[in-house]
């Protein structure tokens, strides 16, 4: 029988319907016996495939969308074991067989200082690698770090950032080595908050580092809004496609609150948004980035920030605040589902109204993956099976 259009509709409704799913599980939590499902994960996922609070950090639902869930004793949705494989339950109905992620064996290899891969990169599923140079944030010094920001916290875990500040020699070591693997073929750097000097010095290091060995890389450099607008172009001489300035919040007066170091720092919230607008000249539309965390202000301002920051050619991504232990935001708790899903929804229209592509939505900050599935499916971007399949980024060489 010939695949028609009726069966292409009715495969993209039940894959947003598996979307929506994982705003569920992302708000309810799954309930699951830890060691169990141990044994099910990848070797090389057993620590990383768990987040500090002992949830599920990375899966595919039963038709490839991708999704998370914390561990929650009161929930509708369980994880059994049934003949060797993690299957998903509501309630008593069962939902279908789940696929952990897997990790790559080249984040085992090792550098010639002795540190593994994976201490310095991580290699994701896209075929890309990201780097967080530095995992501290100066701003907790003056105690203008962000409120939702775990990333000093997470410093702490030393067995998961054994490497604190990672060197431009290290970083392209590690690089070198995932590209000859073949998994290259998108660089992220980003990092805490460092004086901005010191800032465009180590990316432009770190760039000349890789340019070595390689011509040219693709990459997304991940910054705090330079004080000196006029800087912006030597990221994109050094060789970095894509760069990236996060303005988390859009509501101004929020954005104050929450986020006081960056709006002390470097301009405030107008400056941030003319660092964006500036990019798009340099970098060209789709290859300049921003993120916001939706829950933390109304969602009409989030999206209003999304389609403004989009019509000025920017791809403003959006990631779903969760609180983090040590934050002062631990103990809140994130919207609903319903109020994720609302941004996923119209937030991925407005990317497909502006004409943004698939590799510009992977393209920028770690948020951009979330969003991007959703965005395949609206453009039919699935197989006839009515299965989404890992994307991945174009080959380099
Ligand atoms: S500037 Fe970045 S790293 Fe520092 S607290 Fe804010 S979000 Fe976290």
């Amino acid at each position: 029988m010939a695949y028609t259009e009726q069966d292409k509709e009715a495969q993209k409704q039940v894959l947003l319907e598996e979307a929506r799913l994982s705003t569920e599980l992302f708000e309810h939590g799954i309930t699951y016996d830890l060691e169990a499902i141990k044994p099910l994960l990848d070797p090389l996922e057993q620590k990383s495939g768990f987040n500090r609070a002992g949830g599920l950090t990375g899966f595919t639902l039963p038709n490839g969308y991708s999704a998370r869930g914390n561990f929650n004793r009161w929930t509708p949705y369980s994880l059994l074991v049934e003949d060797g494989q993690p299957v998903l339950y509501n309630e008593k109905t069962p939902i279908g067989v789940i696929n952990f992620n897997k990790g790559n064996p080249v984040g085992d290899e090792l550098l010639s200082t002795g540190e593994r891969v994976r201490d310095i990169v991580n290699v994701s599923a896209f075929g890309g690698l990201h780097c967080t140079y530095s995992t501290e944030c100066s701003l907790k010094d003056q105690g203008e770090d962000c409120y939702f920001c775990a990333v000093n916290e997470r410093a702490k875990d030393g067995e998961r950032n054994p490497v604190l500040l990672k060197s431009p020699k290290q970083v392209a070591e590690a690089y070198d080595i995932a590209r000859k693997n073949g998994v290259a073929n998108h660089f992220r750097i980003t990092g805490g908050f460092v004086p901005e000097r010191r800032e465009l010095e180590y990316y432009l290091d770190v760039a000349d580092a890789i340019r070595t060995k390689y011509d040219t890389f693709y990459g997304c450099a991940v910054v705090g809004a330079p004080a000196d607008l006029s800087v912006l172009p030597k990221y994109k001489e050094a060789g970095f496609d894509n760069i990236s300035t996060n303005i988390e919040v859009w509501d101004r007066n929020i954005f104050a609150s929450i986020c006081p170091g960056k709006e002390k720092r470097n301009g405030g919230y107008k400056h941030w948004v003319e660092s964006l607008e500036r990019s798009v000249d340099i970098f060209g539309k789709g290859n300049v980035h921003s993120t916001i965390v939706g829950g933390l202000e109304p969602k009409e301002s989030t999206l209003e920030g999304i389609e403004y920051l989009a019509s000025k050619g920017v791809v403003c991504h959006f990631s779903a605040f969760r609180p983090e232990k040590g934050t002062p935001f631990f103990g809140y708790r994130s919207p609903e589902a319903s109020f994720h899903w609302d941004i996923l929804d119209k937030g991925t229209d407005i990317y497909r109204r502006y004409g943004f592509t698939t590799l510009q939505l992977h393209s920028g900050p770690a948020s951009g993956p979330h969003s991007a599935q959703l965005f395949q499916i609206k453009n039919g971007e699935f197989t006839e099976e009515g299965k989404l399949t890992q994307w991945k980024f174009p080959s380099l060489d």
